[in-house]
């Protein structure tokens, strides 16, 4: 393609380019030299590199036609000039008359005041700015779209120069490249825990070294030809019967096929490889600006479909550059610190849990299955964490802080041995934590409470015995089936409920029955197409619609539980009759077991959770039904705020810790004391130590908690008189319109007895 104005075209400017890049010479030498050819090949009268600092200003680092004093003495603010203009909106800007722009800065160093026309690309490695790039002419003129390709092109080639650390050594200390720059993020503490290590991607970036064609007419049949495959590969996924029945998957997968097969990024791939790229070089370059639009989208739809553009793009190169190019997955560092944007908790158990310091998602929220997993892992993990997975490199030092919520990205020297030192710290308080093993929680005042624990996986099941529960509280069925990748068959939900009762020696444990649907989602198992899928066919609503699944399941508990105590409950149950036909398909499995001739559990306790508002105003009747209540706080709140628990936005905009919460909290314990039937509550609430003491106020005796809670909880219930904590509470119940926030009327009130929360 004949690009006007360009003396032999972007072809033979990449073909030189290669040449200097090889050339044993100064950096700042070959800067020199690169801008000298971009000018001449491009006919401009000035070519300029300007490099982002850590500082996040921009200096001038080489320049054909400016000034040479002004190289590494003009430095721009974040956003100022058209320079820094094309920094922060990562654009080409294309100028006739730059100097009658708004924004135009004049650097009088540069001596610039006589060229017109203006052409700015940025300098982008997958999506992360890392310069300007800039040519410039006295006469009018607007570049033509051939040239500001050309020029973003061989802005490629020095992403690939800054990339390498090799202009370090011109920076001034505090003003090198950006590059490597620190990144501190503040995301959104997931799970407890504090991780020091090296950066692993859960999704590895096929990175691009070989960038400049030796034929272009080769590399794009090469580019054809893999294009021709991914479309294909993506028609036998979608033909996968698996695939077929629906869901999220699914959708993406359409997605990827319109991608795929539109016009518009199929011509920008062959067009960059057109200005003298390899196919892969191409494709990187066109992916370059997905990810830095990617970066700047608000709106979540536009954003996750740039996610799908992107993840496709990844697909072909890998398509291109074949797999052995890509990083082993199993080579997993020492002290591996996963990043990803999200992932399935399977996805998650297949890495070697003694290397895994800490995980990092840009999506992910507290109930997510993933955090879920993590937290079972004792893996600290920190979600909402914008741009993560971009702007990593693998083996980066990297610093989770699954207290804060915070992620820092090769951190400084003092800041790594900061966070060595809260390491040890954490650790002499786990140590304490400890200590408290074998110690009965008992208030200052002699009240005993139960702390027990949640779990759902058999790597939840050492935890027991390490924490000293007083049990398993809430077994989370399900997430044996989220983690499989088939339907877990009867045999092996057995196996997996003996394994419990086995674990928890002579403790108790409650198994909670499937509570799949709304969020909890079985790869495998057709998912309906829900408006609103927490309101929808889930837990209970389901299992009552598909009773053969219930019915295995409550065979496999009652099998489990031969000679022992079994303790079950429902979930999500809104209105009694849910209730007694669920217990009903009980009493159906124990005729069949008794009649023949099985074992049956010693004792059978059937309870029913609430998390559901409505149940909140039949107490009376559910608890003449049930032998116990379990709150589930999680879904309660989210249910009685109608904010999603899922959902980051609205998730934490109210506080359970809040007069319309305690009091309905406060009617169940209170329902539970006229029945004289036990109640507890199991939601994330209990894992809180503040909020454990709260719910202690409330009258609550037995709460169950994540693992890594109940060393701090036990510390706050050791520390606790409890008798003033519910003297305190009361007014709260009762209206008393105090002027404070409940919480920090709670939290004077921890400060003021000495309560460690
Ligand atoms: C809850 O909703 O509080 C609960 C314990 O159940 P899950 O988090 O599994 O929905
Ligand atoms: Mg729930």
């Amino acid at each position: 393609m004949a690009v006007r104005g360009a003396l032999g075209g972007p072809r033979v400017l990449l073909r030189r380019l290669r040449e200097v890049m090889a050339e044993p010479v100064s950096a700042q030498e070959r800067l020199d030299k690169i801008v000298v050819m971009i000018a001449a090949n491009m006919v401009a009268e000035v070519c300029s590199v300007y490099v982002l600092r850590v500082d996040a200003s921009l200096e001038l680092y080489a320049t054909e036609g400016l000034s040479k004093d002004a190289v590494h003495m003009t430095v721009l603010k974040p956003g100022e000039g058209l320079v820094g203009l094309v920094a922060s909106e990562a654009e080409p800007l294309n100028l006739p008359d730059a100097q009658s722009h708004p924004a135009f800065s004049y650097k009088p160093e540069t001596g610039e005041e006589i060229y017109h026309s203006f052409l700015g690309v940025p300098v982008l490695r997958a999506g992360i700015m890392l310069g300007v790039l800039v040519v410039q002419n006295r006469a009018h003129r607007t570049y033509s779209e051939e040239e500001i390709e050309a020029l973003q092109t061989t802005a490629m080639v020095l992403a690939e120069m800054i990339a390498s650390g090799e202009l370090s050594a011109l920076a001034r200390p505090g003003a090198e490249p950006a590059v490597r720059r620190p990144v501190h993020a503040q995301g959104v503490a997931l799970a407890d825990g504090i991780g020091l290590g090296r950066v692993v991607l859960y999704e590895p970036r096929v990175m691009v070294r070989n960038l400049i064609a030796e034929d272009v007419q080769k590399e794009l049949k090469r580019l054809d030809e893999a294009v021709d495959t991914l479309r294909a590969s993506i028609d036998v996924m979608l033909e996968d019967e698996n695939v077929q029945r629906g869901g999220e998957h699914r959708d993406v997968l359409e997605a990827y096929r319109m991608f795929a097969h539109d016009r518009g990024w199929l011509h920008k791939l062959r067009e960059a490889v057109m200005t003298g790229l390899t196919a892969e070089a191409g494709v990187e370059r066109v992916q370059s600006d997905t990810r830095a639009r990617m970066q700047r989208q608000v709106d979540p739809y536009l954003r996750e479909r740039l996610h799908d553009l992107d993840d496709l793009a990844n697909r072909l190169l890998r398509e291109l550059i074949g797999p052995d190019q890509l990083p082993a997955k199993n080579a997993l560092p020492e002290n591996a610190v996963l990043v990803a944007r999200n992932m399935s908790p399977a996805a998650l158990l297949d890495y070697d849990r003694s290397r895994l310091r800490g995980l990092v998602l840009e999506e992910g929220t507290a109930t997510s299955h993933v955090v879920i997993v993590a937290k079972a892992l004792g893996i600290a993990t920190v979600g909402q964490v914008e741009n993560a997975a971009s702007l990593a490199d693998p083996n980066d030092p990297i610093i989770v802080d699954g207290e804060t919520g915070e992620m820092h990205l090769r951190p400084l020297p003092g800041l790594e041995s900061a966070y060595a030192d809260k390491v040890r710290l954490r650790a002499r308080k786990q140590a304490q934590y400890a200590e408290l093993r074998d110690q009965p929680a008992v208030t200052k005042d002699g009240q005993r409470v139960n702390l027990l624990m949640n779990a759902g996986l058999l790597v939840d099941l050492p935890h027991v015995a390490q924490t000293g529960a007083d049990g398993i509280g809430l077994f989370r069925t399900e997430l044996q089936f989220m983690v499989a990748a088939t339907l877990p068959r009867t045999s092996e939900q057995l196996r997996l409920y003996r394994s419990v009762l086995d674990a928890a020696a002579s403790k108790p444990v409650t198994f909670r029955t499937l509570d799949i649907g709304g969020d909890k989602v079985l790869p495998y198992m057709r998912s309906l197409e829900e408006e609103n899928p927490a309101l929808g066919w889930r837990a209970i609503r389901l299992a009552l619609d598909r009773p053969a699944l219930l019915r295995i399941q409550i065979r496999g508990l009652l099998h489990a539980a031969a000679g022992r105590e079994l303790r079950l409950m429902f979930p999500m149950v809104a209105v009694t009759d849910e209730f007694d036909r669920s217990k009903e398909l009980v009493e159906q499995e124990l005729t069949h077991l008794r009649r023949h001739g099985h074992r049956l559990p010693e004792t059978l306790h059937i309870g029913a959770m609430v998390e559901v508002p409505a149940l909140l105003f039949a107490l009376d009747e559910i608890l003449n039904r049930a032998d116990f209540l379990s709150v589930g706080s999680n879904d309660l709140v989210q249910f009685m705020f109608a904010a999603d628990r899922g959902n980051a936005r609205v998730s934490n905009r109210f506080d359970p810790l809040s007069e319309p919460v305690l009091r309905a909290l406060k009617a169940v314990v209170e329902a539970g004391k006229k029945h004289k039937k036990p109640v507890t509550l199991c939601g994330e609430l209990a894992s809180r130590p503040l909020e454990a003491m709260t719910l202690l106020a409330l009258g609550f005796r037995t709460l169950s908690l994540s693992p890594a809670a109940i060393g701090p909880v036990k510390a706050m219930v050791l520390g606790l008189d409890l008798a003033a904590a519910e003297k305190m509470i009361e007014p709260i119940l009762n209206g008393g319109g105090a002027k404070e926030p409940v919480r920090v009327l709670l939290a004077e009130f921890a400060a003021k007895h000495g309560v460690p929360v």
